[in-house]
């Protein structure tokens, strides 16, 4: 079988996230798509976040209705190993919650799966972007199979470019692509990255806080069901 892990903030889901698991469902026929919001991103710790559970909320909200969609705990609190971290002549420093790193939640998901099956990971090319500096970066990899949901403006080159270190080619490889747009596949270095292009759409979660802020409305970019969850709980007033 062909599954697919797609991972996120969804701070909150939205239309953009649902175009791209929908567009690789249906050209890499997965039977399966599990949406595993983090409760700790290790991109955005910094940032405040809404609650886990509302996120996690909104993604089972905007699931349903696609049998093959499945809302995910395994990246939920207290599913991590917590990391105690002991400062030189101290006797202990408050313990530090290990962010959700996707070689984890890959390396967990697979003791679930079968030998025969293909894991896939979705991606937007923009989080694709940083991935060499992600933690164990190749041997996500080496893991599974990547699916990047491309934009115009980038090209083959920059993907390829995008590959951690070890697994990028040379300039020489690469320069000729510069001008190709970034569709078809990857293989290179023994690891593949599937492209998909026309799948991006024009939102981000970014741009639905600030339309919650301005009070605007949030029709275009989320699932009404969404939309209803964020006003029912009151999380546009926070
Ligand atoms: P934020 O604006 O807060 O950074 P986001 O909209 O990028 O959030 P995330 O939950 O951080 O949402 O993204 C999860 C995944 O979805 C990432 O791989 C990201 O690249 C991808 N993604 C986000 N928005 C889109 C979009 N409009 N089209 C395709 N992929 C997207």
């Amino acid at each position: 079988m062909n599954i697919g892990l797609f991972g996120g903030t969804f701070d909150p889901i939205h239309k953009g996230h649902i175009a791209l698991a929908r567009a690789a469902q249906e050209r890499f026929h997965l039977a399966r798509i599990y949406f595993v919001p983090a409760d700790v991103p290790p991109h955005k710790q910094r940032q405040p976040l809404t609650p886990y559970f509302h996120r996690y909320a909104m993604v089972a909200l905007a699931t349903m209705g696609n049998k093959a969609f499945v809302p995910s705990l395994l990246e939920a609190p207290n599913t991590v190993p917590i990391e105690e971290k002991r400062g030189k002549g101290q006797q202990k420093e408050p313990a530090l919650v290990r962010p959700n790193y996707s070689i984890d939640t890959v390396r967990r998901l697979k003791h679930s799966l079968k030998k025969s099956d293909r894991l896939f990971f979705l991606i937007g090319v923009d989080a694709f972007d940083e991935i060499a500096k992600w933690h164990e970066a190749e041997a996500l990899f080496h893991a599974c199979e990547f699916i990047v949901a491309s934009r115009p403006g980038y090209s083959l080159a920059d993907l390829a470019n995008a590959l951690p270190r070890s697994l990028r080619p040379s300039e020489a490889v690469t320069k000729p692509f510069a001008k190709q747009p970034a569709k078809g596949d990857l293989a290179l270095n023994g690891v593949t990255v599937h492209l998909l292009d026309n799948v991006h759409q024009r939102v981000s979660a970014t741009a639905i806080r600030k339309a919650i802020a301005e009070k605007r409305s949030l029709k275009k970019f989320v699932d009404p069901q969404v939309e209803e969850y964020i006003k029912k709980m009151g999380l546009d007033k926070s």
